[in-house]
């Protein structure tokens, strides 16, 4: 689709499973490459052509920033406790759930990131965790808190299951991924099959967030970053085809500390900006524990006219029974 986008589409849709005539939404340009998010007509969900997903873009996006230096930083020790700073709500409901299970449940997040959520469960004292991340120096900074991390594409690791030999998780955790992938469907129903867990739970940001609502669009939020705009019912069909059950999907509320981690966010991303930050940011992100508190009280009564406004929060976050 180089240099041309098409207004419109007919296709089926790898969410629902239906044809449909898909609708370009929007346009955006990545270097040279000009593509579209197109949206089907049954499950609203907005997908991104191309996708360009690929180790190589992930690294140049995702493989250096001031959160992540932040992480480098960080005493082992104390990187449990602190970077639940840095949790969304949608992240901390996550760890809220693992919190009902005993602590010898295993837990494997893939696509973990910096590996806040796991440093968090095992500060709480679950020592069977593992994740699974793309970008190998971004794993090398979780590793280095004594979390176990395999380095490796996730749509690669399910086809060779090289990661379910040795551990067999209770709980996957798919936090942030979704939106990234090219058939998140495949990959549900390649986690249930190959790794058999027992319960999913996911985060994603939401079509529907307020943010969005209001306009403003993170650099992220088009590819190489996110291609996955999802709705409520897009998921719940995509965990449901993938063979889950009890599935539940729930949206977050506005909170302040929620606004400015998304404006940390902001701030602080990689891309086009490269290693962007400054000064300020970098202050803001070096004293965490005291910035991120404050903002949030400063910003909640912002948080409470959005929700007034009946607006939803960032995230959408996911819980689905795995096992048959
Ligand atoms: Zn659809």
């Amino acid at each position: 689709m180089r240099g041309s986008t098409l207004r419109q589409q007919r296709k089926q849709c790898v969410i629902c499973g239906r044809e449909g005539e898909f609708e370009a939404v929007e346009s955006f340009q990545f270097n040279d490459i000009q593509g579209a998010f197109i949206r089907c007509p049954s499950c609203q969900v907005q997908v991104a052509e191309p996708s360009l997903y690929s180790c190589d873009t992930y690294s140049h996006f995702y493989g250096s920033n001031a959160l992540l230096r932040w992480t480098a930083d960080c005493p082992s020790g104390e990187f449990g406790h602190r970077a639940w700073r840095l949790l969304y709500p949608a992240h901390r409901s996550v760890v809220a759930f693992i919190d009902g299970f005993p602590r010898d449940t295993s837990v494997l997040d893939l696509g973990c990131g910096a590996g806040w959520l796991l440093g968090v469960l095992k500060a709480r004292g679950f020592l069977n965790v593992r994740g699974l991340e793309i970008v190998a120096s971004v794993a090398a900074i979780v590793q280095s808190k004594g979390i176990p991390v395999v380095v490796e594409d996730v749509v690669e690791m399910l086809s060779s299951s090289s990661l379910s030999e040795g551990f067999r998780p209770d709980i996957v955790v798919l936090s942030e991924l979704l939106e990234h992938l090219p058939d998140p469907v495949a990959v549900l129903r390649a986690v249930r099959t190959q790794l058999k867990p027992r319960l999913v739970l996911a985060t994603t940001p939401s079509r529907d967030r307020w943010a969005v609502r209001m306009k403003v669009r993170p650099l992220g939020d088009y590819p190489p970053g996110h291609i996955w705009r999802w709705t409520k019912q897009g998921l719940l069909l995509a965990f449901e085809r993938a063979g889950y059950t009890e599935v539940t999907v729930r949206p977050t509320k506005p909170d302040g500390r929620e606004i400015w981690l998304q404006l940390l966010n902001l701030a602080t991303a990689g891309g086009k900006r490269g290693n962007s930050g400054g000064r300020i940011s970098d202050f803001l992100v070096r004293n965490v524990d005291f910035t991120v508190p404050v903002a949030g009280v400063i910003l909640q009564p912002l948080a409470l006219v959005l929700r007034l406004m009946r607006m939803e929060g960032r995230s959408l976050w996911i819980s689905a029974r795995a096992e048959m």
